[in-house]
């Protein structure tokens, strides 16, 4: 038998590794996937818990799966998956809860558009998904003279009514993660990472760039403690932005600014004028294959309405798709976390239609590359939701023999072109 953790071919032929001989690669396959869902839940239960949120179900369950995963404990296939599944259960108690936490400090989010201008003075740029660094960060600014933008996952903060209060805050600057070494670059202020997704960086940044939280760079100063006086030191002695007109996004379609509209959205199905939901989005990468997702968006026709979330967003966000009678056609939900909200709008869409989520004119195409995409696929699965496209590439850690389970019990299915995908969703 091979040996996929310490790739020896069999069992007594040098591994030291004792025990580990026993697990077969989908045993190590579920095992990975059950870690990368944990992974991903437990950021979310850290900024929940940051907010003064918890759940001791959720934090047993944590410790209960980790301890699965421990040497032999488990070879059961089946307890695996049962437990992959509990993972999707308790992320979506998570994502309820971290929601909570967020609207009950912040507000709830209303649809927001956000200038991607830069105005002049001295600047800070801070990327990540940390909503409370960021509330720090523009409470000890405000005053100062320095104006906070915001990179990738923060461009939904612009959204929330506490976050409206500081006029500081003034833009979003650059896309996703995978290009910080070229916008943190051109970014001439102080720059604040504050979770993942942290690249290393270049030279020339690097002693503008600080972390918050669980984030740490070499060579990076790291903030303790929520106190951000470094990092405004360091603005206000580099050099002013210019004035610069830029574009501008719109984000801030929290599940409840949706549901404000419903009747609005099921006469226009009912009607015809919407023929069917699309929820794209999920975390980018740098991967080529990446542009699917742009050309799929492009791709759909004018009586479709297309949910976007996560880093993703920025393969297409800048297009303009129009509106169906004054509703428009790309609606940014917020960040990954903010799936909750995605699900939120599914689950009313079934109730006002009187069907299953699966029976909604509905389809749900995610790219994935983080684990915190793992733990939101692992909820969609847990909902019983059918028929996800993922891509642009399969899960190196996810095993033939268990893609197959995935794809014969829930319909998973792999990403194929953008033509394709269309035509097979709208027929
Ligand atoms: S959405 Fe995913 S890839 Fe993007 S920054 Fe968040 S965790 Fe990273």
């Amino acid at each position: 038998m091979f040996c996929y953790q310490c790739e020896q071919t069999a069992k007594g032929t040098g591994c030291t590794t004792i025990g580990v001989c026993e697990k077969t690669e989908d045993i190590q396959s579920l095992q990975d996937t059950l870690l990368f869902g944990l992974k991903g839940m437990a950021a979310y239960v850290h900024h929940a818990r940051e907010l003064g949120a918890s759940d001791d179900e959720v934090d047993a369950f944590i410790s209960e799966a980790l301890f699965t995963t421990a040497t032999n404990v488990n070879l059961d296939a089946n307890r695996y998956v049962g437990l992959v599944l509990k993972c999707g259960e308790m992320n979506l108690r998570t994502m309820e809860m971290l929601n909570g936490a967020h609207t009950s400090h912040f507000g709830n989010p209303t649809p927001t558009e956000v200038s991607t201008g830069t105005r002049a003075g001295p600047g800070i740029l801070i990327t990540g998904h940390d909503l409370l660094d960021l509330h720090e960060l523009l409470k000890q600014t405000e005053g100062t003279g320095i104006n906070v933008y915001t990179h990738g996952e923060m461009l939904p903060a612009h959204a929330y009514p506490e976050f409206k209060k500081f006029s500081h805050l003034v833009a979003n600057f650059g896309g996703a993660w995978q290009k910080q070494k070229e916008e943190f670059a051109r970014f001439p202020g102080a720059i604040l990472a504050t979770t993942n997704c942290a690249l290393l960086p270049k030279e020339s940044y690097k002693d503008r760039l600080f972390t918050s939280g669980m984030a740490g760079i070499p060579g990076a100063t790291h903030i303790e403690g929520r106190n951000f006086q470094p990092l405004i030191d360091k603005a206000r002695s580099l050099p002013p932005l210019t004035e610069e007109s830029g574009g501008s996004l719109t984000t801030g379609f929290h599940y409840t600014a949706i549901l404000g509209v419903a009747d609005k959205v099921v006469n226009l199905v009912k009607t015809g004028k919407i023929r069917h939901f699309f929820l794209v989005g999920g975390c980018d990468g740098a991967r080529p294959g990446r542009n699917y997702y742009t050309e799929f968006v492009e791709k759909l026709p004018q009586d479709t309405l297309v949910l976007t979330l996560a880093c993703g967003k920025y393969r297409f966000n800048n297009l303009d798709l129009g509106t169906i009678d004054g509703l428009p056609r790309l609606l940014d939900i917020g960040q990954c976390n903010d799936a909750y909200s995605a699900i939120q709008v599914a689950l009313a869409l079934a109730k006002a239609f009187d069907v299953g989520v699966n029976e909604l004119p509905l389809s749900m195409v995610l790219s994935w590359y983080e684990q915190k995409a793992v733990a939101i696929l692992l909820t969609l699965l847990h909902l019983g939701i059918k028929d996800i496209r993922i891509g642009p590439s399969p899960p190196a850690f996810i095993s033939a023999n268990v893609f197959k389970i995935l794809q014969d019990t829930f319909g998973l299915k792999m990403i194929t072109t953008p033509e394709q995908d269309v035509a097979a969703i709208l027929g």
